[in-house]
């Protein structure tokens, strides 16, 4: 992307002209949560000030009105993902939800004593404890795919996971800490010539890749929108038709049933019978908006652009002695994590956001991957399009000065 086009960009963006500390926002915490732009804002205002009603139930102009706008963006996030029909598409309140609720409703209707799940070392907790919760539930085993040094899952101990006890694989597409793009095609294609289904979360990946369901043949694949430059509170969980018509609703109430009575209750059809309570429909609308920016600018440019910024700052950082990156997988998305030295963490991160700069430090939500490294957590800087060359300098000069003053 040439620097008019990224400025021009920056100006949708206008959280990216606010100041800290008296400096100019230097913002890298976009795997944490991504900014919106105005177009998103925009129509989340548009939605309350022209659309709202509760939709589905009202004969009235105006619910009507809202349940199209809802109803269009679940087409929208269809075609977007390549999904076979728009009630494949499942909302929720994020990734987090999207698991549990397949923990739950997979859990109940698929598994027993004695069967197993399985995840790989590089998960986040929301991909780890609803299969611990459904495991300690149903007496279940959770078999965990190792790692290589560089942070890329190894996929001949994974085949040797899958058996006759295993009923579903669920893993990330992109690692929040490593960056590893993990090649979920072929992990898919392993568990499917065993009959075993794969949910993937795809947190990291969909703001960074095209992400087509079907060419992947996921059999769930989650997101979270806030993570894609659309609002917090609403999310997608995607499954094939088969498996949702199959499965049991997560949660009552609402638009989720067909006939209620005080003896029985019978399902509504997809995608309602797991849209339990009022759906966040402004959500939904302004999810659906923030996937048309980025299809307006271009996912493959933007992930083209992302690469370079990476890169660049990954040469940059090699700079610092003592600069350790964790993770270098060969097919790394837009996370570095870092450590220098032996300062922690979370003092490099206090320092840097005095001087404007926002990164994460911690665990990020990967505490077993932590103990599998051996460290207590990273520092981490996570790129988006609004970023620039000139920011990433503007962070190294700091970095130093930071850690000369730390070492
Ligand atoms: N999975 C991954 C890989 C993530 O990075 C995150 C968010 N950090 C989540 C799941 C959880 O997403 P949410 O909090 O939006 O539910």
């Amino acid at each position: 992307m040439t620097t008019q086009e990224i400025n021009k960009i920056r100006e949708d963006f206008p959280i990216l002209s606010v100041k800290v500390y008296d400096k100019p926002l230097i913002y890298f915490d976009n795997a944490a949560t991504t900014q919106k732009p105005k177009a998103v804002l925009d129509r989340i205002n548009y939605g309350y000030e022209h659309l709202n009603a509760n939709i589905h139930r009202g004969v009235h102009f105006l619910s009507q009105k809202a349940t199209d706008a809802h109803e269009e963006a679940r087409n929208f996030i269809a075609n977007y993902i390549n999904a076979e029909s728009a009630s494949e598409i499942i909302f929720t309140r994020g990734t987090t939800e999207a698991i549990n609720l397949v923990a739950f409703s997979f859990g109940e209707f698929c598994c027993k004593e004695g069967d197993e799940i399985v995840i790989s070392a590089i998960e986040h907790h929301s991909n780890i404890v609803p299969w611990q919760m459904l495991c300690e539930r149903k007496k279940m085993k959770l078999r965990i795919i190792p790692m290589n040094e560089k942070g890329e899952l190894r996929l001949n101990e994974y085949e040797k996971l899958l058996n006759e006890k295993t009923r579903l694989v669920s893993v990330t597409h992109v690692s929040n800490v490593l960056g590893t793009v993990v090649p979920v095609k072929e992990m898919i294609e392993a568990a499917h010539a065993k009959n075993i289904p794969v949910l993937i979360d795809g947190a990291q990946a969909l703001p960074h890749m095209q992400v087509d369901v079907r060419d992947l043949n996921a059999d769930f694949y989650v997101f979270s929108g806030h993570k894609i430059y659309g609002p917090t509170g609403i999310g997608v969980l995607y499954g094939k038709k088969e498996w949702l018509d199959k499965l049991p609703p997560y949660q009552g109430g609402g638009e989720m049933i067909q006939n209620v009575s005080f003896e029985k209750t019978t399902y509504n059809e997809l995608p309602f019978k797991f849209e339990a309570g009022t759906p966040d429909y402004i959500g939904s609308t302004a999810l659906a908006e923030a996937l048309k920016y980025v299809e307006n600018i271009g996912i493959d440019k933007i992930a083209a652009y992302e690469d370079e910024l990476t890169a660049y700052a990954t040469k940059r950082l090699l700079e610092i002695d003592g600069m350790r990156i964790i993770g270098t997988s060969e097919h790394k998305s837009s996370v570095i994590s870092f450590l220098v030295g032996d300062i922690h963490p979370y003092d490099i991160g206090m320092l840097l956001d005095k001087l404007g700069i926002a990164v994460r430090t911690g665990h990020h939500c990967a505490q077993p991957l932590m103990d599998e490294l051996g460290i207590p957590g990273t520092v981490r800087a996570t790129f988006s399009f609004y970023n620039t060359k000139e920011e990433i300098d503007t962070f190294v000069e700091a970095l130093k000065r930071v850690v000369g003053m730390l070492s």
